[in-house]
């Protein structure tokens, strides 16, 4: 043990000798990531009962919510309206992140024994509507041509791979109208963000959880929680052993201490993310939300216990083209996910 100490010491001094803030914090990712590993081949007693998870590649431990949220919103992205090659391209970068992690596909299945991280479903046409100057979508006719995506799921498999947490964000948006684009950097590219670097951290941490953290991007959230509500219908693992869905959405704009949860009524999920952020001395309350939602809404009518994180000032810029990166207070969202990862580890491990 000395040895290695020793050595995670020496990695350190070269790391604040050599490195700016940036690569400080990549180094300390890269010790600690190594500390996990080396646990394992030691003879520390502690390290035999360690079941240890590992990232496909340790390169996508160091993306960051603001490099998810600057990536999401690029004009090549086109705004992330469901079913359109600017969402199917944020899909795939959700994917590749999923991969890069080692997360297992919770998708589609492929075949017997193999899954998609992709979950496919389709769309009816919308039409574009402004209500109190936001953009928004009512449904077109229902005849017409449905078209085709998808949610994106993958996980972080658990000892008990029965039971699971959900934490969830929905990665659509609004596209482009009127030749505008609707970037959604705080709606939900912040909630992408987020969580991403909720998983990003306990992969680096490298310890298996007791139940599945299975990590859910639903699609056509905008167009009235289609894609939630489709995995509902056809969900791709049993959802008999699920034990909380921690959904985010619009987290980055506001006072950095002013969160709302949604939910149709308390639950554990509600329970757990108010007792995570009073460890914070934060207090989020079940906020009333009537005419407004979020994907937690067709799981709380199943009587799952789910609940929606989100800015209590969200509707400030929400659906306008205003809703750009520097709009997301990176503090806000890095303080989410630490609540979130509080109420994560209290269930899951
Ligand atoms: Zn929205």
């Amino acid at each position: 043990m000395p040895t290695r100490r020793r050595f995670i010491k020496c990695l350190i001094a070269l790391g604040a000798g050599l490195l700016p803030w940036s690569g400080w914090s990549e180094m300390l990712k890269i010790v600690n990531h190594q500390a996990a590993q080396a646990a394992i081949l030691t003879n520390d007693s502690s390290a035999k009962t360690l079941d240890l998870i590992h990232p496909k590649d340790v390169s996508y431990l160091y993306h960051t919510a603001a490099d998810d949220i600057s990536a999401l919103t690029a004009s090549d992205f086109q705004g992330r309206r469901a079913g359109t090659v600017g969402e199917e391209k944020a899909a795939a970068y959700l994917i590749e992140q999923m991969k890069g992690l080692g997360l297992e596909p919770l998708g589609d299945l492929i075949n017997k024994n193999t899954r998609n991280y992709s979950n496919a479903f389709t769309v009816y046409p919308v039409i574009e509507e402004f209500y109190n100057g936001r953009l928004t979508f009512r449904p077109g006719n229902s005849q017409d041509l449905r078209t085709p995506c998808a949610n994106v799921i993958g996980g972080i498999m658990g000892k008990n791979k029965s039971e699971s947490v959900i934490l969830s964000a929905h990665f659509d948006h609004l596209g482009i109208f009127q030749g505008h684009l609707y970037p959604g950097a705080n709606d939900n590219a912040s909630g992408v963000g987020c969580i991403l670097d909720l998983v990003r951290q306990l992969v680096q941490e490298g310890v298996k959880p007791k139940c599945n953290i299975v990590l859910a991007f639903w699609s056509a959230e905008e167009m009235g929680f289609v894609g939630s509500f489709s995995f509902l219908q056809n969900p791709t693992f049993s959802l008999g052993g699920l034990k909380a869905v921690f959904n985010v959405d619009t987290i980055g704009n506001g006072a950095l201490n002013d969160f709302s949860v949604w939910a149709s009524s308390d639950n554990e999920a509600v329970q757990a993310i108010q007792s995570a952020a009073s460890e914070h001395n934060i207090s989020i309350p079940l906020a009333s939300h009537e005419g407004y939602n979020s994907d937690q809404v067709y799981f709380n009518l199943d009587h799952l216990p789910a609940v929606t994180l989100m800015a209590r000032d969200w509707l400030n810029k929400n659906h306008t083209p205003d809703d750009v990166p520097d709009f997301v207070n990176p503090e806000k969202v890095a303080l989410a996910n630490k609540i979130l990862y509080k109420a994560v580890k209290k269930i899951a491990y």
